[in-house]
């Protein structure tokens, strides 16, 4: 590796999947301009140091493990299911997770045949369960004590009980529509999960240490405002804590006088979620006008 590849940062995003567009989302939010290589496996930084690398989601945690890239964003799913396998291989110090991100919202869950009856976990003594994540897994029937046969297999676990390779199978649902369209019911939640950013377990050379901290900076900024709202609006002043209280999310209100009176004021706030129609009509019942609801893009903390 030359000097000057070594000054740069290396993130591992997903290719292409559920996570890559809130992925490149995310990294152009912190003010990354980049172009594309022509083998489509890497971006490169154009105004800072940093490249993506674009690769399968199960590759991300090793990549980010070996040290191969400085950070990766991937699901909690795949990150749980990785530090176990690390843990059970007994080598060194694990990736770290940095921060999660609101993005790629899924939970790895079992489910049964429609038809079939469950009745609490004590019903999976004995059965075999289809699974790509057999330490996540694992993990969970053991700390209910449950001995079951944990069938490792790496896709298409959906269909195991139809193939009677498996009595029930464990796999990620977010709207449930696949286990459905696969003949399955949910019945047990083993792990709640969102895209993660996970970072190396080897220090950052000094070169890069302090885009490293900018970045991680900007992340958090990005994170922090997705979905907020700035709020302006008047009031009596007289109507104030009702107003504050309507205000969603909202930490505290900044109050300004207002010219030619005593009564009303001038009231701005960051709202910490979206703000809607009815909280709008509820602010005006309360005595509130000129109402303005603004997105917030940066926020430095
Ligand atoms: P790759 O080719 O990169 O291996 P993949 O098929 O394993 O792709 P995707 O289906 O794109 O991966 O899912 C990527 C991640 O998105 C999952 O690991 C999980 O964290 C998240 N995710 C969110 N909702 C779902 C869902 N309904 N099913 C599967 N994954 C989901
Ligand atoms: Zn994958």
């Amino acid at each position: 590796m030359s000097a000057v590849q070594a000054q740069r940062i290396k993130i591992a995003i997903q290719k292409s999947g559920r996570l890559t567009d809130n992925s490149l989302d995310l990294i152009t939010r912190c003010g990354l301009r980049y172009s594309r290589g022509k083998d489509q496996l890497i971006c490169f930084g154009e105004n800072l140091p940093l490249d993506i690398l674009l690769v399968r989601d199960d590759d991300i945690p090793s990549l980010v493990q070996d040290d191969v890239c400085d950070l990766g964003i991937v699901g909690q799913n795949l990150i749980e299911e990785k530090r176990l396998a690390f843990a059970a291989s007994g080598r060194g110090t694990p990736f770290e997770q940095v921060m999660t991100l609101d993005f790629g919202l899924c939970r790895l869950a079992i489910a049964v045949l429609e038809e079939a009856t469950y009745a609490g976990p004590e019903s999976l003594r004995g059965r075999r369960i289809a699974t790509s994540y057999p330490f996540v897994l694992g993990r969970w029937l053991a700390e209910r004590g449950i001995a079951a046969e944990v069938v490792a297999q790496s896709g298409a676990v959906e269909i195991a009980p139809r193939l009677g390779r498996a009595d029930l199978i464990c796999d990620l649902v977010s709207t449930g529509s696949t286990l459905a369209a696969n003949g399955l019911r949910e019945v047990e939640r083993v792990l709640e999960s969102r895209a993660a950013l996970i970072r190396t377990p080897v220090p950052v050379a000094s070169e890069k240490a302090d885009w490293m901290e900018r970045l991680l900076v900007r992340m958090d900024g990005v994170q922090r405002v997705n979905g907020s709202k700035y709020i302006m609006l008047h009031a009596p002043r007289s109507a104030l804590p009702q107003i504050t209280k309507l205000l969603p999310g909202n930490e505290h209100p900044t109050i300004l006088p207002l010219d030619g009176t005593d009564e009303r004021v001038a009231l701005h706030a960051v709202c910490r979620e979206n703000v809607f129609w009815e909280t709008l009509e509820s602010l005006k019942a309360a005595g509130a006008s000129a109402i303005l609801v603004l997105p917030v893009e940066k926020m430095l903390a």
